[in-house]
């Protein structure tokens, strides 16, 4: 029996390699520091898994940006607007690799970023690689040699992981038409030979290829591109032990498929699917020599293994296989895990009866090794005192009354369905709306946060470490809303915001207020590149003890006559980008959230405010990866929604945010949602997404955004006219608004007052054309 992780993550525990990238983009620092920070980290990371009894420990999971563009620059795959960067001698390999992360603006080059995009349903981000007709694939980088080398010199004996050739492709974009990027297949295995002969030379004995795709929806092309692929480099190098890796499902229909190759090892994720292990078990297909990788260490979470449940598996495993040919390991890599929760000692928000419950990357190797060595008779004493400690912390975490709160158990029973809709329908909601809040044609309003200046971050900061009062630190913030408020008058805004200063993130700030939410300090998990986020984590029962935004907006709808929209995050939202507890359905931790947000929407109401925006930009990254499973998802999901909003009368205007760019394959659930407004990302498709709500013929208000505010360009009023012009061919003009992409929270006020000015410009220009 062997021990595995699949991957461990590349940011240091105290994000090193996010400051040394950071400053070696400002010129700060230079690439052989730089270079010398991702060597520590790798080193630090592959002692840590060596001490704790890994086996097989990966190599070239480390990146200096992400995995994938690795690959991407393994095979060669350089779009052609680099080949410039890429000839010029003065340039290092280093420096075209994060041009193609990031984006290139020097020395009269202006050559834009590749595509970054979800990792899965996680929120982590990778470069989409692009391909043309006629790719050419060719080996054109050593880092996946140097590392199994560096670890090897180091007296570690790693197991390289690289992406395997169907799911690479399938990760890419065809960037022009006629073919598709899976017919690339027989281009990019030459490649992949090239890759295990250089692995053959070095004495690797093990490869983990990861697969992800085959727990995704296939078609028979790529099944075959499968078959392909992996009989090919079996043919050619038999000696080389591939470990085919899937995670973050279950194989189902492509079960077949994957027995069906000739590999040493298959690696299954069994905290998403545990159920796949016995059709895995008593399938006809499986080889006799297959071993069984078994994902049962939580790379998603932050809970602590459950011993009596993973062992259970296990046991099943080796009676049917043996265990010779068992391995157990993480379930995914532990990338999306934060580092050490060693580091909390001092956390006074995540108090030791809850961090008893948790196990974050380095915790999670430990388990590994503890689950292995309650495995085997020989062994089974060695670990005994581990075993009785998880037995103990899953009794605490059962029983305890930080998570059960009778309260809103009652109030869940209490639910009804009426409680999911709105008491009249849209037509008849809109028509009191527009007595009551006399809005013009084109109304202008934003999406919520304005700049989060270095100033207001300082204050926040001064507040947290205590350097400031309480008061003062309201008192600053009373006059930050004040600015804006008045400023929003000024340029004649029709609906106003009262500009978010004193959140923090749309997630945490509500998590802080709610109860059944917990804080890390050091809990990073990398997003994108340098982009790391501290996701809250949500422990048991959310309740929301007493109102969290209704002073805010209050106070700024007390000083205009105009309407002051409130704001809040959805339900959905603050799940998707949270730690969520396994102990129940995400949908019943979904409802809890739902009944807080919907007890803040009517006590706003309640306040006089006369506009609500439920902001739920998460919604469609929480699909599940395959289609089958997605109307029970989106079925709870807009439920939720509904349930946050629906309490309140016909005059009370509601309204949502989202900030993706597909719509077409879910719009009418987006319709379902029912809020009499929704605004959004639409200006860097040049309004091309409306297309889905027009085709849908979408019965609600919409706000499509008519500026990017990702970027600091400041667009002209004419652009914005003829955005709008080209919307109101396909929405009628009556439901339109006018406002930009996202909230401006990352931008400077400077560009924020000429664009909003402009844009509000643009919506009289049209009114007037009317
Ligand atoms: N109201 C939020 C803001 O303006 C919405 C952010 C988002 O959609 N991601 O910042
Ligand atoms: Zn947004």
């Amino acid at each position: 029996m062997q021990t595995n992780n699949l991957g461990y993550p590349s940011i240091g525990s105290h994000r090193e390699l996010k400051k040394a990238c950071e400053a070696f983009w400002k010129n700060k620092i230079s690439e052989t520091e730089l270079l010398e920070t991702g060597k520590d980290i790798r080193l630090h990371n592959w002692k840590l898994q060596k001490d704790a009894g890994i086996d097989l420990i990966p190599s070239g999971d480390f990146s200096f940006y992400d995995q994938i563009l690795d690959m991407t620059m393994t095979v060669g795959a350089i779009p052609e607007r680099y080949s410039d960067l890429k000839a010029d001698s003065s340039k290092s390999a280093l420096d075209l690799y994060f041009a193609m992360a990031r984006g290139y603006q020097h020395d009269g080059l202006d050559i834009t970023a590749m595509e970054m995009t979800k990792w899965f349903d996680t929120n982590y981000h990778y470069i989409v690689p692009e391909f043309t007709k006629d790719q050419q694939f060719k080996l054109s980088s050593t880092k996946i040699f140097d590392e199994y080398e560096e670890a090897k010199a180091n007296g570690i004996l790693t197991k390289p992981v690289i992406p395997g050739p169907v799911s690479y492709l399938l990760l890419g974009k065809e960037k022009e038409e006629g073919f598709h990027r899976i017919d690339l297949i027989e281009k990019l295995i030459p490649v992949y030979h090239d890759i295990f002969r250089r692995f053959s030379e070095s004495g690797v004995e093990y490869v983990q290829m990861d697969e992800p795709f085959l727990v995704m929806d296939l078609d028979d092309k790529e099944r075959k591109a499968f078959t392909y692929a992996y009989e090919s480099l079996h043919q050619q190098f038999p000696d080389i032990k591939i470990i085919l890796t899937t995670y973050f499902g279950d194989l189902r229909d492509n079960l077949k498929t994957a027995l069906s190759l000739p590999v040493d090892t298959l690696h299954i994720d069994l905290v998403r699917s545990p159920e796949q292990l016995d059709e895995i078990l008593s399938s006809k297909q499986l080889p006799s020599h297959l071993n069984l990788s078994l994902g049962l260490v939580d790379g998603r979470n932050i809970w602590k293994n459950d011993f009596r449940q993973s062992l259970g598996l296990i046991q099943t495993a080796t009676e049917k296989l043996g265990a010779q040919r068992i391995t157990i390991a993480s379930s995914c890599s532990l990338l999306h895990s934060p580092c050490d929760l060693d580091l909390e000692k001092d956390n006074a928000a995540l108090s030791p009866e809850i961090k008893q419950w948790l196990a974050f990357a380095k915790q999670k190797l430990n388990e590994i090794t503890v689950l292995k060595n309650l495995s085997l008779d020989e062994e089974r004493n060695t670990a005994q005192q581990e075993y009785i400690s998880n037995i103990n912390a899953a009794k605490s975490r059962q029983t305890s009354k930080l998570i059960h709160n009778p309260k809103v158990s009652q109030r869940l029973n209490s639910v009804t369905e009426e409680d999911f809709s709105r008491s009249s329908s849209f037509p008849e909601r809109k028509e009191l709306q527009n007595q009551l809040l006399e809005l013009p044609l084109f109304p202008t309003t934003t999406i919520g946060s304005f700049p989060q200046t270095a100033e207001v971050r300082k204050w926040r900061a001064d507040f947290k470490k205590g350097n400031i009062t309480q008061q003062q630190y309201e008192t600053f913030l009373k006059q930050e809303i004040e600015k804006s408020i008045h400023w929003q008058e000024d340029i004649n805004m029709d609906v106003l915001v009262h500009g978010e200063f004193e959140r923090n993130d749309m997630v945490e700030y509500f998590g802080e207020k709610l109860e059944g939410f917990a804080f890390t300090k050091f809990g990073w998990v990398q997003s994108y590149g340098s982009r790391c986020v501290k996701p809250p984590i949500i422990y048991g029962d959310v309740h929301r003890p007493q109102p969290m935004t209704v002073a805010w907006t209050a106070y700024a709808q007390s000083l205009t006559d105009k309407i002051v929209k409130g704001m809040l995050t959805g339900p959905v939202t603050i799940l998707q980008w949270s730690f969520v507890r396994n102990d129940q359905p995400r949908a019943s931790t979904c409802q809890q959230i739902s009944l807080a947000i919907r007890d803040e929407v009517l006590d706003l109401e309640k306040a006089g405010i006369e506009i609500i925006q439920v902001d739920e930009p998460a919604i469609r990254e929480g699909l599940p990866l395959r289609k089958s499973d997605w109307d029970a998802y989106l079925k709870w999901a807009v439920g939720a929604f509904k349930l946050a909003t629906s309490g309140v009368k016909d005059e009370t205007q509601i309204h949502t945010h989202m900030c993706y760019s597909e719509f077409n394959d879910i719009i009418g659930n987006i319709a379902d949602m029912d809020a009499d407004v929704i605004t959004i990302e639409c200006s860097r498709s040049q309004m091309e997404l409306l297309d889905a709500f027009a085709d849908f013929e979408y019965p609600n208000d919409i706000g499509p955004g008519v500026y990017d505010i990702h970027s600091p360009r400041v667009p002209s009023r004419a652009e914005m006219v003829a955005l709008l012009e080209k919307a109101k061919k396909v929405i009628p003009a009556e439901r339109l608004w006018v406002n930009p992409d996202c909230g401006l929270k990352t931008r400077d006020w400077k560009e924020t007052k000429t664009a909003l000015v402009e844009m509000i410009a643009a919506a009289r220009q049209l009114r007037e054309r009317i």
